[in-house]
């Protein structure tokens, strides 16, 4: 094995590195933990599929407005029940994540309302849609207010100053489970459930959505367990399995998820339109395997956490702390350390392996950006990726890996990238 990494101009000197870690009892109880989370995940998942009949018709295609797309609508019910929720809108008309959390937040605010974040500076494309930096056809232009209640100290949860900041007026409450660009740690489902109960007890009617992008099937509940009205996320990270090629799912309160989908697609249609042209089979597939894509990433991510912690890095997760997300923030400190990271996952790619990944302005962000990413659909970070924005404290963030194996091998490159740029001595 050590001559197919040679192969990889992997030196021995790396290969030896993290065998050590791969033998540490520490490190393969982490493993273990996220085995059986994928286990139970995989369950939940069978059971929902089979209490909703899944059969093969539900995998036909639909055209045209897509009226009585029977495959759809079964997905859906999955997805509700999967998330223990009323309903549920799993689509390939959502574009991306962020389209996703911009439908539910534009279907629930109206004019005048005031949307809370308790837990400090959303995931920055949001920022445009919110309004806080502005942009057309932002909710800021429509008349929707934005406050949001800072982290004490960058990480601790200001549960006196959001129950001080929710008032009358407040509509609707965005939680990010995930860390986005940040160095927050990321919020453990039943810390969200806290969150929720705080925001509650002042105002029980008050929605709460949660941004679960990256968060799906790292636990074994989801935010709907714990109160959360609607649940967020992207079709190409967690749920979609690696097999998704594009959508969004939006799961939660009925009445809220329905006026999302008249938002999605018109007053008055909402959830009865949106032919499926075909994709449904790896909707279905791609949930089913979910649970163990999430936990190879995971894997992938402690393996990372170990190993960097080793070099000295600054890591966020910590090796030992506890995961909520499939992401593994590692504080690089230089431009370059981040390029040559970099350039050791892009080297891993199983597509796009030869192209160097170089800082670029991204639409959404305010900062050039560089992603490493040799994937099977278009930007996919469920597949073995890394990104940051070109910024003080120069982290990257690194996810994704749809077999462990795979995701090792990133992890492996990137460590010899680091030392052949002379960032790290081993
Ligand atoms: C990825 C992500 C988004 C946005 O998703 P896109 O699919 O890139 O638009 C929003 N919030 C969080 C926390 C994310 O990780």
């Amino acid at each position: 094995m050590n001559d197919l990494y040679t192969d990889f101009d992997i030196s021995a000197k790396v290969t030896n590195f993290c065998n050590i870690i791969l033998d540490d009892f520490s490190f393969n109880e982490k493993i273990k933990k996220a085995d059986k989370t994928a286990e139970i995940n995989t369950l939940k998942v069978v059971r929902s599929m089979q209490k909703n009949r899944v059969n093969s018709t539900n995998f036909a295609a639909s055209t045209g407005y897509g009226y009585d797309d029977g495959g759809r609508e079964n997905l859906e019910r999955v997805y509700a029940d999967l998330f223990h929720s009323e309903a549920a809108l799993v689509r390939p008309q959502i574009t991306c994540g962020t389209h996703a959390l911009s439908v539910a937040l534009s279907a629930n605010l109206l004019p005048g309302d005031e949307l809370l974040s308790p837990v400090g500076k959303p995931y920055d494309t949001l920022e445009e849609v919110i309004g806080i930096r502005n942009s057309p056809c932002s909710l800021a232009e429509y008349g929707v207010k934005y406050r949001q209640v800072d982290l004490i100290d960058g990480i601790k949860i200001d549960f006196d100053g959001i129950k001080n900041a929710v008032s009358g007026k407040t509509k609707l409450v965005t939680i990010q489970r995930s860390k986005g660009y940040s160095s927050r740690p990321t919020l453990s489902v039943e810390k969200i459930g806290k969150i929720i109960e705080a925001v509650k007890s002042v105002k029980k009617d008050v929605i709460v959505m949660v941004d679960n992008c990256y968060g799906e099937f790292a636990e074994t509940i989801e935010p709907s367990d714990v109160g959360a009205d609607l649940v967020v996320g992207s079709l190409i990270k967690n749920p979609g399995g690696g097999l998704a090629p594009v959508g969004g799912y939006i799961c939660g309160k009925k009445k809220y998820v329905d006026r999302c989908a008249y938002r999605l697609s018109a007053p008055g249609l909402g959830q009865e339109v949106g032919a499926n042209l075909g994709i449904l089979p790896s909707f279905y597939q791609g949930l089913f395997l979910a649970p163990t894509v999430v936990s190879s990433a995971l894997k992938g991510s402690i393996f990372a956490a170990y190993a960097y912690d080793k070099l000295g890095f600054r890591c966020i997760p910590g090796p030992e702390e506890s995961r909520h997300d499939v992401i593994q923030c590692i504080e690089l400190c230089s431009e370059e350390a981040m390029i040559a990271f970099c350039k050791g996952i892009q080297s891993a790619a199983p597509v796009d392996s030869y192209v160097t990944p170089e800082p670029y302005a991204m639409p959404g962000y305010d900062c050039d950006v560089i992603m490493a990413a040799g994937t099977f659909v278009q930007g996919s970070s469920i597949e073995l990726s890394a990104d940051g924005p070109i910024r003080p404290p120069y982290a990257v963030y690194f996810q994704g890996g749809l077999t462990w194996p795979h995701a090792k091998l990133g992890i492996m490159l990137s460590i010899q990238k680091m030392l052949d740029a002379g960032f790290i001595t081993l």
